[in-house]
Parts: structure tokens; sequence; C-alpha cells
């Protein structure tokens, strides 16, 4: 299987299985909200990330990523990460 990179500005929930192992790797509990934004963002999807319970689910809420030492993490797109996506979209 030849390598090939997830395509960029789209939500690849099979990729992010992967880069979100690297996150469960960390171990500087301190580094990671960075970590996980950093993560997110080779797999081409910008983030904001919070531990609080978003006040509304949005089309692109997910369950939170839970941190190797037990804090729940809530991500979503930025907005210009939604903007690029309507973008892309447009014909
Ligand atoms: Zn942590």
């Amino acid at each position: 299987m030849s390598r090939e990179d997830d395509p960029a500005g789209h939500p690849n929930y099979a990729a992010m299985d992967v880069v979100i192992a690297k996150f469960k790797r960390n171990r500087d509990h301190k580094a990671c909200p960075r970590v996980l934004k950093e993560v997110m963002a080779a797999a081409g999807v910008e983030i904001t990330v919070s531990t609080c319970r978003p006040l509304v689910i949005g089309p692109y809420t997910q369950p939170p990523y839970t941190c190797p030492h037990g804090t729940r993490f809530w991500i979503e797109p930025t907005g210009e990460q939604i903007a690029q996506w309507a973008q892309d979209e447009t014909p």
C-alpha cells in the first residue's frame, strides 16, 4: 500500500484515530491541550480545545477525548476551519 496524505481540510475520522493515539501517549499533562491541537492540525483539522462540555451540541461536536491523565477534552473545528470546509464544498 502506498503512503498518501489524508485529504487536508476534511474531517477524516479514521485518520483521527491514528493521530489521537499520539495524543494518548503524551506524558506532560500541561501540554495535553497543545498536543491535541497539534495532532489534529497534522491531520488537517484546525480545532479549539476545551475541558468544558459544549453548551450547544453542534454538527461537529464529538464525544470528548480523554487524555492519559484522565481529563476529558472536547474539540471543535475553528470558525476558519468550518469556513474552509464550506469553501471546499462549493462547486
Ligand atoms: Zn493530560
